[in-house]
Order: C-alpha cells, then structure tokens, then sequence
C-alpha cells in the first residue's frame, strides 16, 4: 500500500475517532488531549492489565475502586498483599494481579514511569503488548499494539488470513503486526499515535466486530481489502483451539457459625497467594479417598459440583461441607461466609456460594 493510501486510512480512522470515541473512565479523549491533558501511565497501565482476558463492563467497576483507593502507583506499592489481591478476587488470572503487585513496588523505587516500550518491557509482568499500549496510549509512541480488536481489523483491511493451522496464524499474525506497525509509522507528525491505536480498538469493539462487522458505516469501508471480497467476517482464521484437559479434585468447606475456613495458596502458581476453601490436588485422574485432605475430622457431607476453566484446563471440584463446633480450631483463617463470597477468586466463591447455599448434589454452579 502507498504512503498516500496509508494517509487517508489514517484520515478517515481520525475523523471517525474524534466523533466516535467511546468514553471509558481509564481514557482521556481526543478532545481533552486537544486542550492538553495528559493521559495518566498509572492508570493506562492498571486498565491494560485488567482488559487482558477480561471484557470492558467486568473490568470496569475493579478500575474504579482501584482508583480510588489507590489513587496512584505509591499507593498500591504501599498496599498489603492480602488487600490487593482481595480487590482483585473475580476479575480472574490472578498471576497478573500479582505481576500487577510486584510490578508497582519497583516502580515506586523509581521515579515514575519509563516512557518507552524498551523501558517499560524490562517491569515484571511487563510484555510486549502491554508495553506497546502504555507506550502509545500514555507517552504517543509511534509503536502498534495489537490487542483483538486492531487484529480483527488489521486482518480485513489487509485481508490477512490464514489456513487455520498453527504455523499459518503465527505467519498471518506476523503480517498483521507489521501492518499495523506501517500505520502507526506513517502518521503525521502533528497526529497522536494513542489516538490512533484507541481509535482502531474503538474500530474493532464497535463497527469490525467479529460475526457482523458494519461495513456500510465503517469509515475504512473504501480501503478494505476483505469487504471487497464479500465476506469480511471470515478474518481473521485463527487456528482452532484445542480442547482443553479436565482435571478432577475436592474442595472443603468447613463452617462455624456464620464463618468458613479458609487457607492461602502458595505464592505461585496458579491463584497464587490467594485465599480458596482447602481442597486436595487437582489432578487428571478421579482421587482415590475424596477426603482425603480434608481439614479436621468432622462429618463431611457432599453437597454438589463446580465446574470452572482456566486457560490450560477446566476443573471440576467435588465440593464437601461440614459444621464445626463453635469454638473449633482448624489450620487456616476463618471469615465470615458473606466476606468470603466478595474475597475469593471466582472458582473459590463458586465453591462457597455452593456450601452455604445449601446446593444440592445435582447442583453445579458452573
Ligand atoms: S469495512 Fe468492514 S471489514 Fe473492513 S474494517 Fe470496516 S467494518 Fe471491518
């Protein structure tokens, strides 16, 4: 594609932006960068990292009560673990909560962000396309994240796609990279390079959706290579997804009163450092004793299933309950059943909404 037909893309993506933006509370649009304000790194940082896996409407409320009550990066730094990881239970892929952690307790040994994505990739936690978006959104670096969404219409308006393999989606997925790279390189230099990129996610969330993307009224309608083959929707091919493995396992939920025992899993791994009911291995293979590490000996009774997936496999827990006397110790930390269902990551509120619920064995809160 010429220099020129580069151009007047990239006309035509900012005209639509400037009237078309979406408001999100993580975003200073184009009008007020007009008038100067500046976006702020922290806050483009800490959405990017919520967005990845989760959608706008679920992040949003989490953006918001990060915001406030850490209203900068000292301020998280500063939080407790427990605190954080707390406030992040149900936004999912607890691993990047705690990059998230780590990541803030370098950067308040330094003086504020770095400003370019070289600087930025060497944070924890920090890869390349987290550190494309805070460098283009946060400092107007002429470098292209792709996120889904400018895949999506990188993909049409090239009409990159693949044959459905690995090997040919890891090629196309080079090809489009490149191409958005070419556009965010050829803009002028009085345009802002994170308007572009938010006006090509805005591109893709709003007219380029995957199953029905809106042509008609798509600003880049007369350069799209795959609308004028007729069936944009067919990009981009992505490889087919294996099937992910099912792992079998038991949870325990022990109760007192109107409290439910509770333990911290080991720092890493998966849900690392965060608060679940004790359970056993989760393992491809059915346990042999389901009881086998459960807390105490109490008269456990089987009260249903949950089922829950995660990026590499989905598991399906047994879920045990049993009452313990008031004044009942047990290793762990006890908390108050209507605490713990807001605390707990997702599959571990399943898990307790279930027990206390008094789920019966059919059940699956899946
Ligand atoms: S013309 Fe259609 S397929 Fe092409 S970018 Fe616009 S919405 Fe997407």
């Amino acid at each position: 594609m010429t220099a020129h037909n580069l151009r007047k893309m990239l006309t035509a993506v900012d005209r639509w932006y400037r009237r078309h933006a979406r408001v999100l509370p993580w975003r200073v649009g184009p009008e007020a960068r007009d008038q100067g304000v500046k976006p702020d790194p922290y806050l483009v940082w800490l959405s990017e990292v919520m967005l990845q896996q989760t959608t706008i409407p679920h992040a949003a409320p989490y953006f918001e009560a990060f915001r406030k009550r850490w209203p900068n990066v000292k301020k998280l730094a500063a939080a407790s673990w427990e605190d954080v990881s707390a406030a992040w239970a149900g936004l999912g892929y607890y691993s990047r909560a705690r990059n998230l952690y780590a990541c803030a307790q370098v950067l308040a040994q330094r003086r504020g962000f770095p400003q370019d994505t070289k600087g930025l990739r060497e944070l924890p936690g920090v890869g390349p396309y987290t550190a494309a978006a805070i460098a283009s959104i946060a400092f107007d670096e002429r470098i292209a994240p792709v996120d889904g969404n400018i895949e999506r219409v990188v993909s049409r308006l090239w009409a990159i796609g693949s044959d459905g393999t690995e090997k040919g989606w890891r090629a196309a997925k080079v090809e489009i990279g490149e191409r958005a790279q070419a556009l965010a390189d050829a803009l002028p230099a009085d345009r802002r390079a994170g308007d572009l990129a938010q006006a090509l996610m805005d591109l893709g969330a709003t007219l380029c959706t995957l199953r029905k993307p809106n042509c008609p009224i798509c600003p880049l309608n007369p350069m799209c290579a795959a609308r004028a083959e007729g069936e944009p929707e067919h990009y981009p091919a992505k490889a087919e997804k294996k099937a992910v493995p099912t792992r079998l396992g038991s949870a325990y939920v022990l109760v007192r009163g109107e409290e439910v025992l509770l333990v911290r899993r080991p720092p890493s791994g998966l849900l690392g450092g965060m608060m679940m009911p004790p359970g056993s291995v989760w393992s491809e293979e059915k346990l042999f004793d389901p009881l086998e590490g459960a807390p105490g000996k109490f008269a456990w009774e089987h009260v249903g299933e949950v089922r829950h997936v995660f990026t590499h496999f989905a598991l399906k827990l047994d879920v045990w309950r049993a009452q313990a006397p008031a004044r009942a110790k047990a290793a762990g930390e006890w908390m108050k059943a209507k605490d713990a269902l807001a605390a707990l990551p997702t599959v571990g509120r399943k898990v307790v909404a279930l027990a206390v619920g008094g789920g019966n064995r059919r059940d699956s809160a899946s």
